[in-house]
């Protein structure tokens, strides 16, 4: 099972590596998503925010915010593997759902 904990890099909403995103005092460090355009401490606060964000972006068809940063053999389902699995718990364990 995967742990949030484990997976603070990954934006919540795509599963793409930030290599950031959140730091482990839990604290937002505010970077864009390059390829769904989320903004950790913005829109991954909340399970719910993830979700909506996600479905939002989803049924725009999944554009890269920056296309240039693709890469060429592209998976989003793969990508998205462990935040999917992750939206059976809390997004992040000090900031419940509202
Ligand atoms: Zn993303």
């Amino acid at each position: 099972m995967v742990h949030v904990l484990d997976v603070l890099s990954l934006c919540r909403v795509c599963g793409y590596d930030l290599g950031g995103g959140w730091n482990e005092k839990l604290e937002p460090e505010y970077e864009v998503c390059p390829c769904c355009g989320m903004e950790s401490g913005t829109y991954d606060q909340w399970l719910a925010t993830i979700v909506r964000y996600r479905a939002n972006w989803l049924a725009r068809g999944a554009p890269w915010l920056l296309p240039r940063l693709r890469p060429a053999n592209f998976d989003l389902r793969k990508q998205m593997e462990a935040v999917l699995e992750l939206d059976g718990l809390p997004p992040h364990p000090n900031r419940p759902d509202p």
